[in-house]
């Protein structure tokens, strides 16, 4: 059971990172209602997802399946709009279909191809976003740049999924100027994308930022962040919070 202070901890923090986001906006000349919140519930427990998603949190975002579907089940997410934001492989892509409103993490043909013929089996268009591995990370999923076009363009061709937009984590480091160089550099590709003029494909997502850099992220046109720890404090990798 949460008690009185994790409680008015977790109000606070979700008051405060949206003020943070809403200063981000108005200071890049944009609008604070152009930014969408999704908390990142990783490892959080039934309980404390659902107060948040009670007190302002209207997006959640998961990003194990297992940990998806039991909490699906205990009724965790409320009413919020529910999206997958996690490494997917392609055996999972069907517990997800008809959960969640997006998978944000597309970085190959293949694993859209699965999710695109799991929709079809459900009659349904799903709607997912493009995982650029901005900084070419070895350990990081999500397309390389130089093969973002051609999955673009393949993407483009499969009915049953939609392209909304893209998503990117850059390379984790304490240098601003760098952090925003890849979070422009996402940003370009988004924009080029958008020119392409593919009847599939919609750019209005931009999911960039995380608890450590999404004013930076706002400042150079993220429309969705994703924050975990700034909502519901460090995560203890060593207790199973279930
Ligand atoms: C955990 C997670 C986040 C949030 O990370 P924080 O640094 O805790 O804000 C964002 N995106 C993805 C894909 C994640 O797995």
């Amino acid at each position: 059971m949460m008690t009185e202070e994790e409680k008015i901890i977790l109000r606070d923090n979700i008051a405060r990172v949206k003020e943070r986001a809403a200063e981000a906006a108005i200071r890049a000349g944009r609008k604070p209602e152009e930014i969408a919140l999704v908390a990142a519930t990783k490892m959080n427990s039934t309980e404390r997802i659902r107060f948040a998603t009670e007190n302002g949190i209207a997006i959640c975002g998961e990003n194990r399946v297992q940990e998806l579907l039991d909490k699906y089940e205990q009724q965790a997410y409320g009413s919020a709009d529910l999206q997958f934001i996690g490494t997917l492989q392609t055996n999972k892509v069907k517990y997800l279909i008809g959960k969640v409103s997006m998978i944000q993490s597309v970085g190959s043909l293949r694993l859209g191809e699965v999710i695109a013929k799991e929709a079809a089996k459900h009659g349904i268009v799903q709607d997912i976003l493009l995982e650029v591995n901005i900084g070419g990370e070895a350990s990081k999923s999500g397309v390389a740049p130089n093969q973002f076009w051609p999955l673009l363009d393949a993407a483009a061709a499969q009915p049953h999924i939609r392209v909304r937009g893209l998503m990117a984590i850059p390379p984790v480091n304490d240098n601003d100027k760098l952090n925003r160089a890849y979070l422009a550099a996402v940003r370009q590709l988004f924009l080029r994308a958008g020119e392409c003029g593919y009847a599939n494909v919609a750019m209005e997502v931009l999911s960039m930022g995380m608890s450590g850099d999404y004013e930076n992220a706002i400042r150079e046109g993220a429309t969705l962040v994703r924050i975990g720890t700034a909502i519901y404090g460090e995560r203890d990798y060593g207790l199973k919070t279930m």
